[in-house]
């Protein structure tokens, strides 16, 4: 059995930050994508191109993004040393991507890596960043853009966090530890 990814993210930018589990908690921290083989089923999962050789490449775009992204989730500036890495994966990518389109410009990335540097860029350019959040359970760490009319989502997937949390309301509830 592959892997198979959990695509709740809502963009390709955030189901790629999203391939660690339990980001903020050292103990249960895991990496979903060691192995090329992993990575091939994300590719297909989210449909790109998986090519060989880009493993340690991908896996570094993704620390990247998500150095920017948390802090804008958490409604706060990312660091400046995080934004000048990112800027520097776009601009490589840009570097060496074709053109693809015109109105509107679209550009067809050299590789994989390159690919998702670029759709982080499209992220930041076209998204409602209010809409960029991270999953309330306090370990979880997932990003998502939450699509909801109301704005109202606050789990990663409500099966999941969603439902650990309910568990553990319950339990304090039931074993009088309050709210
Ligand atoms: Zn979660």
């Amino acid at each position: 059995m592959g892997y198979q990814p959990e695509l709740i993210g809502g963009h390709v930018a955030l189901d790629l930050v999203n391939t660690v589990s339990w980001r903020l908690d050292d103990a249960r921290w895991i990496d979903r994508i060691t192995s090329t083989s992993a990575l091939a089923d994300w590719c297909t999962a989210v449909g790109l191109v998986y090519r060989p050789g880009t493993l340690q490449q991908v896996r570094t775009v993704r620390e990247v993004v998500y150095g920017v992204l948390l802090p804008l989730a958490r409604g706060n500036e990312p660091a400046k040393a995080d934004l000048s890495a990112l800027r520097g994966l776009v601009a490589g990518a840009l570097a060496e991507a074709r053109p693809k389109g015109i109105q509107p410009l679209d550009w067809e990335a050299a590789d994989l890596p390159a690919a998702l540097a670029l759709a982080a860029a499209r992220l930041l350019e076209h998204e409602d960043l209010g809409r960029l959040h991270e999953c309330q359970d306090g370990d979880c760490g997932w990003l998502f853009l939450d699509r909801s009319k109301n704005g109202s989502r606050r789990w990663c997937s409500s099966g999941d966090c969603g439902n650990r949390a309910r568990a553990r309301r319950h339990y304090q509830r039931t074993h009088g530890m309050g709210a």
